[in-house]
């Protein structure tokens, strides 16, 4: 051991929820040490869309999360305009309000600027940043969280903290997590987060006394190319099928539909992760192809046609006059083509007669797939943040396995599970919410004492 450090809050973590908490906790004084793993700050939070958001209204809050916690999602809501308001106090640009998604409401920023706003508000109340900085276990003292070792290439350093965050951006880059947690087959999802992201908060959390939360298996993500040849965080938005697996319909293996496609995308990753080989065969036809072609990302300059991006970067991706001419050549991909036709004649003939014996039913986009040629793409999950994590309460203590505060430890972002069960409400917002709830806590500790 060749240092000890004393600070009022220590957070593990500089994405989005860890910066958020940082800042706020230096900007009322308090002196902050961020340890980071990666060489730099700012997480999945920095190759983001930079969209503060979540549902518009409480109706559309509970029915967007199912397995959800409730008290959590309340917070998430109500909160989210003091987290937009901490978002203008820094200065960066903030939009207004645009719509997201069909249920949600938000505001793009500039998240590049917002992280360095935060970093520089902790250097300035006269707190460190270390990078490429790793934390072994907590200290516990008495069953409360005291502080923790850090190791960096300089050595070990012992910090003394009253208040830790856990926020390591949860564990989308962990195969074995994946599996564990999410899905049978959740070692094949693609990681589409910074990789770094590797469950170490949970480990971290549960050997000072930290419980699981309930529903560990929900994730917010994607249905991705398939096979995905290059992949990096510039394929992160670009190889994502997001309308097109919402306006089409998806098979399995098996050539089965499996899930109403149209709810929404990261359902259909969470769906197609269950199935046969963790594959789904998106399905579309000319319409929806000139739909998706002229459809832009709230945020990116130029609409993306999910066909053409599959086809030139070698997906599997394939068009074809007729449906039967399609599952020719999508057989070689390992679809069923016989029960590939018969899913689709079925599914087309109880569209146009407006049947609602649909199974798996169809909310919304009922129009059937008519008009030539036709196109198939392959997907797969990528999973963007997971959303079990360590139990908290509506203030972000974590919780022990009695429902317990652990002294001394809270949780935030994709470490804390779990507000969102199965939809998705904003992870950023998640992310700066209970960041400033804990910054309270810390503000909190260092003037009681
Ligand atoms: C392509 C893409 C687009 C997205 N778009 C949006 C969007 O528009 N709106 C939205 O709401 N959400 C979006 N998200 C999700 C959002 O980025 C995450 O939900 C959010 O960043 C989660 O915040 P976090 O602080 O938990 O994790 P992160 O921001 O990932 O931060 C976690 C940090 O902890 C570090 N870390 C990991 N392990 C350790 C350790 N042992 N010690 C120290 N540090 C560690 C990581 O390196 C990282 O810097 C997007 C994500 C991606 C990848």
């Amino acid at each position: 051991m060749t240092d000890t450090l004393d600070v009022d809050f220590l957070v593990l973590g500089g994405g989005m929820a860890g910066m958020t908490a940082a800042s706020a906790a230096a900007c009322a004084g308090l002196r902050v040490l961020v340890v980071e793993k990666n060489p730099q700050i700012g997480g999945s939070a920095v190759l983001s869309g930079g969209k503060l958001w979540t549902a518009r209204s409480w109706e559309l809050m509970e029915q967007e999360t199912p397995g959800g916690d409730p008290a959590l999602k309340r917070v998430a809501f109500d909160q989210h305009a003091r987290a937009v308001d901490w978002l203008r106090r820094s200065g960066v640009a903030v939009d207004a309000a645009t719509p997201h998604l069909h249920y949600g409401l938000g505001h793009n920023f500039d998240i590049h600027g917002y992280i360095a706003w935060c970093a520089a508000a902790v250097i300035d109340a006269g707190g460190h940043i270390v990078r490429g900085a790793q934390v072994d276990h907590l200290d516990v003292d008495a069953g409360a969280v005291v502080g923790a070792v850090v190791s960096d290439r300089d050595g070990d350093t012992r910090v003394r903290a009253p208040r830790t965050l856990l926020a390591t951006g949860g564990f989308a880059g962990s195969p074995a997590l994946l599996e564990c947690f999410v899905a049978a087959r959740g070692a094949k999802a693609l990681a589409r987060a910074n990789p770094a992201n590797r469950g170490d908060g949970l480990r971290l959390g549960i050997g000072a006394g930290a419980a699981l939360s309930p529903f560990m298996k929900g994730f917010y993500g994607h249905v991705m190319q398939s096979p995905a040849l290059k992949w990096g965080p510039r394929e992160f938005r670009y190889y994502t099928h997001g309308i097109a697996s919402v306006a089409g319909i998806i098979l399995n293996k098996a050539g089965e539909r499996f899930c109403d496609e149209s709810l929404e995308d990261h359902q259909n990753a969470q769906r197609i992760l269950e199935q046969p080989d963790a594959k789904g065969l998106l399905l579309f036809d000319q319409a929806i192809r000139e739909q998706v072609a002229q459809t832009q990302w709230p945020d990116d300059n130029a609409p993306t046609d999910v066909f053409e991006v599959a086809r030139s970067e070698g997906g599997h991706a394939a068009s074809a006059d007729s449906w039967a001419a399609l599952f020719a050549q999508t057989a070689d991909w390992g679809f069923d083509a016989a029960q590939a036709l018969a899913t689709v004649e079925d599914y087309n003939s109880r569209i146009d007669a407006d049947d609602d014996r649909l199974t798996p039913p169809r909310i919304r986009a009922r129009r059937a797939l008519s008009r030539p040629p036709f196109f198939a793409v392959e997907g797969q999950a990528g999973v963007t943040a997971t959303h079990g994590g360590l139990r908290i309460d509506p203030q972000g203590r974590v919780l022990d396995a009695f429902a317990r505060p652990v002294p001394g430890l809270h949780a935030a972002g994709a470490d804390a599970g779990n507000m969102h069960g199965e939809g998705y409400v904003g992870g950023l917002n998640f992310a700066a919410v209970f960041g400033l709830l804990a910054a309270d806590h810390a503000i909190a500790t260092a003037r009681a004492a």
